[in-house]
């Protein structure tokens, strides 16, 4: 039985994530748990699962919960919460599927505790991967991924020598807007941009797709999780999400991994693995249905913020936190009506320009920067 502590609980991956261990009563179980405000949710999934402690977002939610469940359910709350869930002592496995840099410390508290991370939260690698891979490194620590393309790189290596890698591809569908040219992005909606044509997930990666900084932020993930340069990190666009991503070894033979567009396989992936368990409802691939599948190579003019992601994962240090931090505000900005959807890019290009990288930054140094360029972004916003 493996036990699972769990961020994010309400979220798109966290919801999947319950899926899987609700298939799976006598292979895996929920023991702790946290969400943000999405109360009545978190409710139903505290009645549901019956975990022995929950860290809610803010003091009066976990007050309410605290007089509504009197079973001897631990509550908690804000960062700390976060923490005590993700360290909780019975679990052995931690998902973490919060959303935002916001999940960086409870993972590194977990990884101290000796627990396997299976990552969906890709602002941690990103904006601390070498703090989180040292740290894996020195507790003997396995960190599984959970996104897509990475869990298809990790499932073509199994067997296989890093060594004789010549390079990973991504595949990105190229989201929401990848039927428009350029100057038709000028007037687009939060709508029309959350409407994704082949996943269903929560609204800031959504968002991160239309503008494939989120094929940046996983670029970079994939920088930290497979140890590679980034001249052997492509990314290739294929609208089908069929092909999830492939390595090319030495001997220029390819390996990909397919199936139909569903997270709840590369989740079920992380929480069995070395084995694999089955989920009656996932449906398998019809290559005949279908039928063809196409791929274009990246227009990097065209997916600006593609190419900012690969310019600030090559300087390094401290460029990747900037390039996180900006891109969680503007994206809320854009969320909530604040500014249009080609502005986004034009605060990350400013805010990369105006850092100085801080090389082989600590973790004090990240949260400064992480701040710093927060504010510098809301200052840009009310001019
Ligand atoms: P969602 O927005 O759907 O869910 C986010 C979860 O985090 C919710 O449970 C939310 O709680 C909680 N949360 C948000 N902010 C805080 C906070 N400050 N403190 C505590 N809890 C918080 O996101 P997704 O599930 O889509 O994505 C989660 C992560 O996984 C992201 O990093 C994303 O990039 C990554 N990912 C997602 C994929 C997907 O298919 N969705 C695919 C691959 C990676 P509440 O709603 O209760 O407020
Ligand atoms: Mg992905």
């Amino acid at each position: 039985m493996k036990k699972i502590s769990l961020l994010g609980a309400t979220g798109s991956i966290g919801q999947q994530t319950l899926d899987v261990i609700k298939a799976h009563p006598g292979d895996l179980e929920l023991v702790a748990m946290s969400f943000g405000d999405n109360i009545e949710f978190g409710r139903k999934i505290i009645m549901d699962f019956s975990p022995k402690i929950v860290s809610v977002r803010n003091k009066e939610a976990c007050d309410t919960l605290k007089t509504e469940f009197t079973n001897g359910i631990t509550f908690v709350y804000g960062e700390e919460g976060l923490v005590e869930v993700a360290t909780y002592h019975e679990a052995t496995i931690l998902v973490n599927a919060v959303v935002g840099s916001v999940g960086l410390i409870p993972t590194l508290k977990a990884i101290e505790a000796k627990k396997t991370i299976a990552i969906a939260n890709k602002e941690t690698l990103v904006t601390a991967g070498h703090i989180v891979m040292d740290a894996a490194k020195k507790h003997g620590v396995s960190i599984l991924p959970v996104d897509s393309e990475h869990s298809a790189i990790f499932q073509c290596l199994q067997g296989e020598n890093d060594k004789n890698i010549e390079k990973i591809i991504l595949t990105g569908s190229g989201g929401s807007f990848r039927d428009k040219r350029r100057h038709e992005l000028v007037s687009v909606t939060v709508e029309q941009a959350l409407n994704h044509p082949n996943w269903s997930m929560g609204a800031k990666i959504t968002i991160d797709s239309a503008t494939m900084m989120n094929k940046g932020l996983e670029v970079i993930e994939a920088h930290w999780l497979f140890e590679l340069p980034y001249d052997q990190i492509d990314v290739v666009l294929h609208k089908e999400s069929i092909i999830h991503s492939m390595v090319e070894f030495h001997d220029k033979s390819v390996i990909a991994q397919l199936g139909t567009p569903d997270m709840r396989v590369p989740i079920q992936y992380a929480l069995s693995y070395p084995d694999r368990l089955m989920l009656p409802s996932t449906k398998s691939l019809n290559l005949w249905e279908v039928g063809t599948l196409h791929f274009s190579k990246i227009d990097f003019d065209r997916y600006r913020c593609l190419g900012l992601a690969y310019h600030a994962g090559k300087i390094g240090g401290t460029m990747p936190t900037v390039l996180n931090a900006a891109n969680e505000v503007a994206v809320a900005a854009f969320l909530n009506g604040s500014i249009s959807f080609l502005t986004i890019e034009a605060i990350l290009e400013k805010s990369l320009e105006k850092h100085q990288s801080i090389s082989n930054p600590s973790l004090d140094v990240i949260k400064e920067v992480d701040l710093e360029a927060r504010a510098y972004v809301r200052e840009q916003l009310l001019q």
